[in-house]
């Protein structure tokens, strides 16, 4: 990076409408310390709770987290949040990364979902299942090997401990389109997000690509009780992490198992994006 000893603040936020912010934040503390033990770069991390479009614009990266979709997107309308929050993600593209009800928000399409009930950011190029393992009482805990959790080649990856509670999937990879994704808003109870161009002074620094699959649950049999034929489709995995360009989501809650894994994982790319913005 060559940016040794060079001074960086950078600010995180924790959308703090609804849901599990402050366990968030406590796990940023622990992934930043984990940092500092083994940066080369002097830097000042600042984790804040946000609620106004003025504290968004003072962040660089952005979490939205696990709650309930519906809740946080309606506090988020009558609060006048949600257009500022597709500004940050899809205008400005800076990171963000969305857990469960946030990975809901920030996909272009989410099924299971009344329309006019609830409004979606966007920025994925997926369209997620709600609820998809079924009611509250089938939430479940699974290990996941997560590739992008390997530090180094020979290293044995440690699986991560998920806890999955009324968890989405991601149930179907779409094609970028400039504008909204009109084909999803046929299929049945799903919403759309409103499509917004990428600013393109930011298009010269960062390039839009498509969905990469991070992560995904296979035989998620185990855990849930279903027919024959149904599991044999659940073998070839439910996707719950994906990734483009500045946006990550994933379906589980990885702020609820004290694991900060994820969480130092995704503020190293929150350093890689904020470097890439500065360099002329
Ligand atoms: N099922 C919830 C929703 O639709 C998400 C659950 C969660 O965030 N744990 O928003």
């Amino acid at each position: 990076m060559g940016s040794a000893g060079r001074h960086m603040d950078i600010t995180v936020g924790v959308l703090a409408l609804q849901g599990a912010f402050n366990e968030h934040v406590q796990l940023l503390r622990v992934a930043a310390k984990i940092l500092e033990a083994k940066d080369i770069v002097n830097r000042t991390w600042v984790f804040r709770e946000i609620r106004t479009e003025a504290e968004l614009n003072s962040c660089d990266a952005l979490i939205i987290p696990g709650g309930e979709s519906t809740a946080i997107s309606l506090v988020a309308q009558r609060s006048g949040m949600m257009e500022p929050l597709r500004d940050f993600v899809k205008v400005q593209r800076k990171p963000t990364w969305g857990t469960c009800a946030g990975l809901i928000l920030l996909a272009e399409a989410a099924n299971q979902t009344k329309k006019g009930g609830q409004e979606l950011i966007g920025g994925l190029d997926v369209r997620v299942n709600r609820n998809h393992f079924g009611r509250q009482i089938e939430s479940f805990q699974a290990d996941l090997e997560l590739p992008f959790l390997q530090q180094a080649d020979g290293d044995e990856l440690k699986p991560f401990r998920a806890i999955f509670i009324r968890a989405p999937i991601v149930e179907k990879l779409l094609k970028h389109v400039v504008g909204p994704q009109t084909d999803e808003e046929k299929v049945d109870a799903t919403v759309v997000a409103p499509s917004r161009p990428i600013d393109h002074q930011v298009a010269k620094k960062i390039h839009l690509k498509g969905v990469e699959i991070m992560g995904t649950l296979p035989g998620r049999a185990a855990a849930i009780k279903e027919d024959e034929t149904k599991k044999l489709d659940a073998e070839a995995g439910d996707i719950i992490a994906v990734r483009q360009t500045n946006v990550f989501g994933t379906s589980f809650h990885p702020e609820l198992t004290g694991d900060p894994r994820i969480h130092v994982w995704w503020l190293e790319q929150v350093v890689e994006a904020v470097e890439e913005r500065k360099n002329p």
